[in-house]
């Protein structure tokens, strides 16, 4: 076979139209067919771009100069939005993301799950009517220039911490308790950890904000357990944010970039903040995992809920049950739920949630959904209605074949990677099942991350 030659040349310019947009938030502009991916470009508009890197398939380019603007472009409010890279889709107008959301969602369905568009109901993406300061958790990794202490991100590709002062993502509250607690070390002489040297102690601040609480916790990662005036920063804290009801440490002696360590001691207050989705409570720790974006949580949580279709009478299982958010919704209108997660310590906290809600009929168990609900079927148990809320990767195809041995007559299928959800869903419509209407739901505005949910019948 002839080796086909790129019809690009590193370093050269080309005038382009763009026509696409990748799941990453790059345009897609093709020259003699070649796609060529350019970020800050958006579909429609047309530009200059020198080509930066030819690979077998496709090339990267840079964007010189735009000549026509597309309609859906703004103005990035974020003053630091080009060398963060934490939002990608803010030069993006908010009702071009939310087309572009709908999108991807139905490209993926035709090609990866081979469904026809006009049996299948993609709605238009659920947005947010305020799609800024959403964020209920800030993680900020902490460095040193001369005088004093950064707190911000990493510059893009970097290791360098850039400081930071307000995130516009971020709900306020979290960027004016990290401001605070920054400055209050450095009054105390704290030194930020030198992840090079391997030397110092403030690794990374953590803050979360329950939303309809607004309760507030405070976590310091530090490198070991030794932290010096501990006492008089916590008192300063408290002081000054009297709504900051745990004030914890983590403690990560590890050189690496996963923030947090095995140790974890409260310092001060509750081991725990409350929240609230709808009608239901949670106590969240510093280590749980919890939404993000707990308004659209909401949103998503409703929509499957309506989608499972209970009257009260049904069995659930809800599998990738992290904390048991999901469960506990659906325990409000089911016979029971059975929920399913690999991670013991979000057990424990499903449990504990359950109990703090007074819900009797929520049973949970540690493991692989791939093998305990096909032990637990063969076990002769069953379920009417089947929720999965799998990571990026999808669903097992282990838990996959139990569905359709089990045969629940719905499927809620919760998911946060558009193409896994497109893959599971075509091997469930092979098995016997049609995929009824999907929603996706805005979780997190201005960044690219897609997240849908879909109802699936069995006929
Ligand atoms: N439904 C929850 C969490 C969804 S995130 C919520 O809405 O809050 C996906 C969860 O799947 C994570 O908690 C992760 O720990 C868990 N997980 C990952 N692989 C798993 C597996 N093979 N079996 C069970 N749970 C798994």
């Amino acid at each position: 076979m002839s080796k086909i030659q790129a019809p690009v040349i590193k370093n050269e310019y080309y005038d382009v139209t763009f026509e696409d947009l990748t799941h990453e938030g790059a345009g897609v502009a093709k020259i003699e067919g070649f796609p060529v991916f350019v970020e800050n470009a958006l579909p429609d508009e047309r530009g200059k771009i020198k080509i930066i890197k030819v690979k077998k398939g496709f090339a990267f380019g840079r964007l010189i100069e735009l000549y026509e603007e597309s309609k859906n472009r703004t103005e990035a409010p974020c003053p630091i939005y080009s060398q963060c890279g934490g939002c990608q889709l803010q030069h993006l107008s908010y009702e071009g993301q939310l087309l572009f959301k709908k999108k991807q969602v139905e490209q993926v369905l035709t090609r990866i799950g081979k469904l026809d568009l006009h049996k299948v109901k993609v709605h238009p993406t659920i947005g947010m009517n305020e799609p800024w300061n959403y964020r209920n958790k800030a993680q900020v990794p902490i460095g040193e220039r001369e005088g004093g202490l950064v707190a911000g991100f990493y510059q893009k590709r970097s290791h360098d911490i850039i400081d930071m002062e307000r995130c516009l993502i971020q709900q306020a509250e979290n960027d004016d308790v990290v401001q605070a607690v920054k400055k209050i070390c450095e009054k105390y002489g704290i030194r930020a950890y030198n992840e090079e040297k391997h030397k110092g102690c403030l690794r990374h601040i953590m803050v979360r904000y329950g939303l309809v609480t607004k309760e507030m916790m405070v976590v310091f990662v530090t490198k070991t357990a030794d932290f010096q005036q501990k006492n008089e920063i916590i008192n300063e804290i408290t002081a000054k944010f009297p709504q900051v009801k745990s004030i914890v440490q983590n403690i990560n002696n590890k050189r690496t970039n996963v923030i947090f360590g095995n140790d974890t001691n409260v310092l001060w207050g509750e081991e725990y903040i409350y929240d609230k989705i709808g009608d239901v409570k949670f106590a969240i720790s510093a280590r749980s995992f919890y939404q993000v974006n707990p308004e659209q949580t909401k949103v998503l949580y409703d929509k499957a809920l309506e989608y499972a279709g209970l009257t009260g009478t049904e069995s659930v299982i809800d599998a990738y049950c992290g904390i048991g958010t999901i469960s506990l919704f659906l325990a409000q209108k089911a016979k029971k739920v059975f929920g399913v997660e690999i991670v013991p310590e979000a057990i424990e906290d499903a449990k504990r949630n359950a109990e703090l809600n007074g819900f009797t009929n929520a049973e949970f168990a540690v493991g692989e959904a791939e093998v305990v609900i096909p032990a637990w079927y063969n076990k002769g148990n069953k379920a009417d209605v089947i929720v999965v809320d799998p990571p990026r990767k999808g669903c097992d195809e282990a838990l996959l074949k139990t569905i359709l041995d089990m045969k629940p007559k719905r499927v809620v299928y919760v998911s946060c990677n558009p193409g896994t959800l497109a893959r599971d869903l075509h091997f469930l419509e092979q098995g016997g099942y049609e995929t009824v209407e999907v929603q996706p739901v805005d979780m997190f505005p201005h960044t690219t991350h897609c997240e849908a949910v879909a109802w699936l019948e069995l006929v």
